[in-house]
């Protein structure tokens, strides 16, 4: 058997947080303690809260620290486990920058993907796939199909294999690095380009990439297949008002944001509450809740890691949203 480091974490799912840096002086409405490694104390009308997390990165967290951390759980994809990294948060607090990063300070994907690459050099046989998608209003879209943008349908797959897949999801084959991170710019443009046509479609939507990785190396002498899922989630603010009030205004895009709205709210409460029930150990975890969580379903069951890594403002303005972020890390870590 291959060592299972991961299986020292605490109900296979970890939250992290990361504070988004502020100009000015640190407000003192959402404060880390000192040494505790992962409190954090928020006065919200006049109510004082802490929310205990695993671990906290304070506003001038580098890059690579915020990457420390989760690289033993991205290496374990080596050895044949699943691994779904996740960035939540209300727009604005850095779920991109986290993950993706300028190209002059990378984030996470893209030092996962030069850390696997560079650990499959060392020995053995790999073969590396990719696919990269975007769930907008609850429509599954392909961000590297060759042809035009078409939506897919998500369905269980034959018995017995017990996954889900995606009718017409294209999967690719990475030769190498270099490949890979053309791809994912491709991806990403193929994203953005659509958010240009429907204004800030981005943080509406979930980009989701996953890469399957066929290792046959030694120590494991048998073959392993691992999965690292890397989700950019839409943000998470609570947008139903805005939708409500520009109806009222008569907003021609008003029933489009509502839309927008009630699609995110009911996935990422679709994911809070997939991840709780995991955690309960309950027997029905409620995985058809969501396209998101139909998606994720092989990804996040038994012997599986999850990461969280929630995003936040410390600014005066955001503290509403900032607790509301918090709850739901509490009731899924
Ligand atoms: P989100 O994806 O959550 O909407 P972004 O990642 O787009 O947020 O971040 C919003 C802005 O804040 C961007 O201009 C980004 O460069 C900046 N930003 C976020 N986090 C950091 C950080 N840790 N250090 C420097 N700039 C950051
Ligand atoms: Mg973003």
């Amino acid at each position: 058997e291959c060592p299972g480091r991961l299986l020292e974490l605490k109900g296979n799912i970890r939250v992290l947080c990361r504070l988004r840096p502020a100009k000015g002086t640190p407000s003192s409405l959402v404060s880390v303690e000192p040494g505790q490694g992962g409190t954090i104390t928020t006065c919200y009308r006049g109510r004082q809260r802490r929310f205990r997390l695993d671990w906290v990165f304070p506003p001038d967290a580098s890059q690579e620290e915020v990457f420390r951390e989760l690289e033993p759980a991205v290496l374990s994809c080596l050895r044949g486990y699943s691994v779904c990294i996740f960035t939540y948060g209300q727009t604005g607090t850095g779920k991109t920058y986290s993950m993706e990063g300028p190209p002059e300070d990378p984030g996470i994907a893209p030092r996962a993907l030069q850390t696997l690459f560079r650990e499959m050099g060392t020995g053995g046989q790999h073969r590396v796939t990719l696919s990269m998608l975007e769930i907008y209003n609850e429509a599954v879209r392909d961000l590297l199909a060759p042809g035009p943008p078409e939506r897919l349908v998500v369905r269980q797959g034959p018995a017995g294999q017990g996954g889900i897949q995606v009718a017409g999801l294209t999967h690719w084959d990475v030769p190498n690095l270099e490949t890979l991170h053309q791809m994912l710019s491709l991806g990403r443009r193929n994203r953005a380009t659509a958010a240009t046509v429907m204004n800030q479609h981005s943080s509406r939507s979930h980009a989701l990439v996953t890469l399957t990785l066929h290792v046959t190396s030694p120590p494991c002498t048998r073959d392993t297949t691992g999965t690292l899922h890397l989700v950019d989630l839409a943000g998470s603010e609570r947008v139903w008002k805005a939708g409500v009030a520009s109806i009222s205004q008569g907003d021609p895009n008003g029933t489009r944001r509502l839309r927008e709205a009630q699609a995110i709210n009911r996935s990422l409460l679709a994911l809070g509450g997939v991840m709780a029930a995991l955690r309960a150990r309950r027997s029905h975890i409620p995985f058809r809740d969501s396209q998101l969580t139909r998606l994720l379903q092989p990804a996040l069951g038994p012997g599986t890691t999850a990461v969280l890594l929630l995003q936040i403002s410390t600014r005066p303005e955001d503290l509403g949203e900032t607790v509301c972020s918090l709850k739901f890390a509490e009731r899924v870590g």
